[in-house]
């Protein structure tokens, strides 16, 4: 996989649907319970919608209730950064593909074990690769 932090803001429009343009490159945020894996069990591993990079694993997803895809580790270190962020009058802490820099959601401390953490992340921001299940 090639580095794609230098594509340009043309590029990625080209490349991206409006909805994850406006998060993946804006930091936008999607609406609670309207992405496509708030509620997924699908087994597999999620990509980056943007560049493709493995970013989180289905073995970590849990269900938050909070209406957005949420998993308490990615898949391996260094596969997301992380940026603190002062946006709406209050410090969260943004991740971010670390392939491309897209923006994924936020990191907080009120995860499950074994990592207490849930990562908040967009499903525009993902994109699922399905993996056939073991049998029984
Ligand atoms: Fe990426």
């Amino acid at each position: 996989m090639t580095q794609q932090t230098d594509k340009t803001k043309t590029d990625w429009r080209k490349q991206l649907t409006p909805e994850q343009y406006r998060i993946l490159r804006g930091k936008g945020t999607e609406p609670a319970f309207t992405g496509k894996y708030h509620e997924c069990r699908d087994v597999g591993v999620y990509r980056c919608a943007g560049c493709g990079a493995e970013l989180f694993s289905s073995d970590s997803k849990f269900d938050s209730g909070t209406g957005w895809p949420s998993f308490h580790s990615p898949i391996g270190e260094g596969s997301v950064a992380v940026a603190e962020d002062d946006s709406l009058l209050m410090r969260r802490t943004e991740v971010l593909c670390a392939n491309c820099e897209g923006h994924l959601g936020h990191v907080f401390d009120d995860g499950p074990a074994p990592t207490g953490k849930r990562y908040c992340i967009n499903s525009a921001s993902l994109d699922l690769e399905k993996r056939d299940e073991p049998a029984g």
